[in-house]
């Protein structure tokens, strides 16, 4: 159930349910929820891949903020996160005029269709998905939102007729079910779905944090120094690179007995698109603190016109609200069609125009 990067599997006409294509490239949805700030792990290992299928597929983009209040959220700041995010990907490559960038709460379908799909779907498969068990976990109180996410997530996909969908190893059980839910309608009904599949990158690399190299770079790590964030001036981006943790010795190589190096090596091969190999032969004899300061360069040459970028379009709240509209009204063109197949196949009566 994998699609690999670039699309040389599928054709514009095929997919899984024998279902009729609509769209003349491969669909693929992409959804982020407002967060906050990306960082230097987000862009290398996701947002540079998303930002490269633009040219294969048909992109929809969707910020998840019907997802986010599953758990807990401050009004303002997810509404302030939602432009932050929308800025952020347009400024690291998504590109308003290339894909249908929306907020999912613009669109109706993505609910109605969750509602249908819920229908279809056995309690116990929700109650044994491992990202409930774990969040559910962890909250006092667990509401029944948090349960039904990954019926929300299918309606996400199935509302555009994906044919791909980007996934990290915590979603994929998700997708599994969004997979089992559109065979289950197709089944119980007629071929309506195309039967989605995981997109697997090319080169999407996996940062991990500079401070301790074992875990993943990540937004909630605390140590504030272990995680780079595109928002980061250049003089932070250095300090952080400069005081990240290496490893005994002094050669510049990949290894298990040095992971903080090929971390580095990983971080500077992606930003400069250059093979580790060549980096290791470059640096030999160099010693750590040359490295340091080069990949620093390197990646403060690639980070800066994304902040800069990023710190223009964050002022003009007009312009973000203008590319939120024009991405929800190409999107709800698409989810109109799917939501009217769909209600008339499960016996709604058509509502009088
Ligand atoms: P998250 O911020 O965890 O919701 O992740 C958003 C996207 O970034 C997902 O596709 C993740 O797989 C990817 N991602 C998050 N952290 C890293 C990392 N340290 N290295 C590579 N990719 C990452």
């Amino acid at each position: 159930m994998t699609h690999s990067f670039p699309n040389d599997t599928m054709s514009s006409t095929t997919n899984t349910s024998g279902a009729p294509s609509t769209a003349t490239r491969p669909v693929v949805l992409t959804c982020a929820q407002p967060t906050g700030r990306l960082h230097l792990g987000n862009y290398l290992g996701a947002v540079i891949n998303w930002g490269r299928m633009q040219d294969d597929y048909e992109c929809y983009f969707g910020v998840v903020d019907q997802h986010a209040i599953t758990l807990p959220k401050v009004p303002t700041e997810l509404r302030r996160n939602t432009y932050t995010c929308l800025a952020q990907y347009i400024a690291a490559g998504i590109d308003p005029e290339r894909s249908h960038i929306f907020v999912q709460s613009h669109v109706i379908g993505h609910t109605e269709l969750a509602w249908v799909l819920g229908c279809l779907c056995p309690l116990g498969q929700l109650e044994r998905m491992t990202q409930f068990k774990d969040k559910a976990h962890k909250q006092e109180f667990v509401y029944s939102g948090l349960l039904y996410y990954p019926v929300l997530m299918a309606a996400d996909i199935l509302l555009y007729n994906a044919h791909v969908v980007p996934v990290g190893e915590d979603q994929k059980q998700h997708l599994e079910l969004a997979r089992d839910l559109a065979e289950k309608f197709n089944r119980t009904f007629s071929p309506t779905f195309n039967v989605p599949e995981a997109f697997i990158g090319k080169t999407g690399a996996r940062i991990m944090s500079l401070q301790n190299p074992a875990s993943k770079m990540s937004k909630s790590d605390p140590n504030t120094n272990a995680t780079i964030y595109l928002t980061d001036t250049p003089d932070v981006v250095r300090r952080k690179i400069l005081s990240s943790v290496t490893d005994s010795g002094s050669e510049v190589r990949v290894g298990e007995d040095k992971p903080g190096i090929t971390n580095l090596l990983a971080i500077m091969s992606a930003v400069t698109e250059r093979e580790m190999g060549a980096l290791e032969e470059e640096f030999a004899g160099k010693g750590y603190g040359v490295f340091k300061a080069v990949v620093a360069d390197a990646v403060i040459a690639r980070l800066d016109p994304v902040r800069l970028r990023y710190e223009e379009l964050i002022q003009d709240t007009a312009h973000l609200d203008a590319v939120f509209k024009a991405g929800a009204d190409a999107a709800q063109k698409t989810a109109w069609k799917t939501l009217a197949k769909v209600h008339r196949k499960v016996g709604f009566v058509e509502r009088a125009r």
